[in-house]
């Protein structure tokens, strides 16, 4: 193993949809990470957990509302077991954890191994055989149970399978802040509570913190009980005694910027967010980016293939898009709509209309993100597909089973496309996911995020879109506030609040104001430049790729990670 390996931790990470051990955005982060890594041959591994019954697969009743199953497959189809096992102590009981491997390979022929934990195994009781049963469920007791699979199974798993040396050990998000306590209980053989500032320093050199959350409720903190009886009553006086608890409480995002010597948000926006939130820590930021080759439409790859060679090694080609005629960027595109249309087709028995203005909104079904927002004016759709044109719109998304007002809002959206039948065409696709938001990105005409800002910490369906050249109409939050440039790459709803507003969520008033304006510039922008001038239209779609597309790749994010977060001074030597 090199010496300069980079493990990557993190609670979900999307390899593709038949390994359903993700939730969303924050997995697919972690997958495209790991698998721009294995083009780029930065030696690095991924752990994560292996989750029996996955996340859940959702089903839409005839209202309109979530229906949550457990997803069932078979892990033995999927990855690789192997014999290794470590033991951890949860709860005063030693619990076996075992192991999973898929390796990832690179365009270059690099190869990444991701690890899945696992305690689904005969040795331990039911119990302890459910934590690793589903993602992101369970009482606080089973979260923090599943972090300490993670956390502090994580790098002894790695160290038992032969990865010795880690240089830098990256937590993707507070779920993985337990794996500098272990890091840190290994130095001293146990006696956390001894630990002198020089045995923290050697932990923090090693150690990297990504923060994904710009709301407070957004990061994980348990009780001071809950931590006794999870990791039991020595390593909770060792936490205590360290100083890294806020006020008693195990707040991970805390935890893992305590112990990390390099600590980021996820765009920049969200790193003077972030810095706001958490005054007492440097907080760098690194713009997120998304896995050119995965997902881009096979129109697209084509498209590139035939003028930017070797843009899958190197994806700031992308820049050079711009000498692409706009006949072939239209010719693209239209092959990736017919593509979506017939999924629509298949799926609902509706054909959507391949000449219609489409817009697509697909994403986590939750209050800040207002995924209804386009419809809660009915009035507003009807006039402007009367003066400017038709319109349809798809959506998908899915709501965290216990988020009611985020299932409230799936419910909002159906019920509102039932009352638009016949004005506005609305059709909600069922249990989003990678393949389905891989033929949303390239087949709509635009991409629409209406959060209310600064709630998103990046966003990157809009990146994805972008590389196939859809432009996205946003508010300025998250990554747009970067890759806006009106009119130019795509639109902007409303103005930049800059990172010392922060809007309330559920407020009417923003709400209407919002809205109005998505209106205004939909009717008065989009839907004119679509229908009045397309090459015009396409000229934006072709920017949207050389400007956004080209930037916006988990190449260039890794690429960042190595040179700020993992080459750091004092970091590896080497
Ligand atoms: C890209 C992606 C996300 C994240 O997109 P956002 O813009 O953050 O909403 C979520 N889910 C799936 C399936 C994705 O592919």
């Amino acid at each position: 193993m090199h010496a300069e390996t980079v493990a990557y931790f993190s609670m979900e990470v999307a390899l593709d949809d038949e390994v359903p051990t993700f939730s969303g955005g924050l997995g697919v982060l972690a997958g495209d990470f790991l698998r721009a890594a294995s083009d780029m041959g930065v030696p690095a591994v991924g752990v994560t957990l292996l989750y029996h019954q996955g996340f859940f697969r959702q089903e839409l009743d005839a209202a309109g509302r979530q229906i949550e199953h457990p997803v069932r497959w078979i892990p033995a189809d999927r990855l690789e077991r192997l014999d290794t096992r470590v033991k951890v102590v949860i709860g005063g009981r030693p619990v076996v954890v075992g192991v999973w491997r898929r390796v990832l390979t690179g365009v270059g022929g690099s190869t990444v191994a991701v690890y899945f934990l696992d305690t689904q195994l005969s040795e331990n009781s039911s119990t302890d055989q459910a934590i690793t049963d589903r993602l992101y469920a369970g009482p606080p007791v089973e979260r923090l149970s599943q972090e300490a699979v993670l956390g502090l199974a994580g790098p002894a798993m790695l160290r038992e399978l032969g990865h010795g040396e880690i240089a830098t050990y990256h937590l993707n998000e507070g779920h993985a802040s337990l794996v500098p306590v272990a890091l840190l209980s290994d130095r001293l053989g146990g006696m956390v509570a001894d630990a002198s500032s020089a045995d923290i320093e050697s932990v923090r050199a090693r150690c990297a913190f990504t923060t994904h959350t710009p709301v407070p409720a957004g990061h994980d903190r348990f009780d001071p009980q809950v931590m006794v009886e999870v990791l039991g009553p020595e390593l909770a006086v060792g936490l205590t005694r360290i100083g890294c608890l806020e006020h008693g409480t195990l707040n991970m995002t805390v935890l893992g910027m305590f112990f990390s010597g390099f600590v980021n948000g996820v765009a920049q926006r969200h790193g003077e967010v972030s810095r706001a939130m958490f005054p007492r820590y440097r907080i760098d930021a690194i713009t997120n980016g998304v896995h050119v080759s995965t997902w881009v439409a096979p129109s697209t790859a084509r498209l590139f293939d035939r003028h930017l060679p070797r843009w899958r090694e190197h994806n700031t080609m992308l820049r050079y898009a711009g000498g692409i005629p706009l006949e072939e960027i239209r010719t693209a595109h239209a092959e990736a709509k017919q593509v979506l249309l017939g999924e629509v087709a298949r799926r609902l028995g509706v054909s959507l209309d391949p000449e219609v203005l489409t817009i697509g909104v697909a994403r986590r079904a939750t209050p800040y993100k207002r995924n209804d927002l386009l419809l809660s004016r009915p009035d507003a759709l009807r006039a402007l597909v009367e003066r400017v044109g038709p319109l349809q719109v798809v959506y998908a998304g899915k709501a965290h089973p216990s988020d009611r007002p985020g299932k409230a809002l799936i419910e909002h959206v159906n019920a509102a496309a039932k009352e638009l039948a016949g004005d506005v065409t609305v059709v909600y696709l069922e249990d989003y996911g990678m393949s389905l938001a891989a033929l949303l990105v390239a087949g709509v005409d635009v991409w629409l995020n209406n959060p209310v800002a600064p709630h998103e910490a990046s966003g990157t369906s809009g990146m994805k879109a972008a590389l196939n050249g859809v432009p996205s109409l946003s508010v300025l939050d998250g990554w747009w506030v970067e890759g806006h440039i009106e009119g130019v790459t795509g639109w902007a709803i409303g103005a930049d609040l800059g990172a010392a507003v922060t809007l309330p969520i559920g407020d009417a008033v923003v709400d209407a104001a919002d809205g109005a304006e998505l209106d205004r510039v939909l009717a008065e922008v989009v839907a004119p430049l679509y229908y009045g001038r397309p090459d015009d239209f396409t000229a934006v779609c072709r920017f949207a790729i050389a400007l956004n597309g080209s930037f916006f790749t988990a190449q260039r994010m890794v690429g960042e990670y190595v040179d700020r977060a993992y080459r750091r001074s004092g970091g590896s030597d080497g």
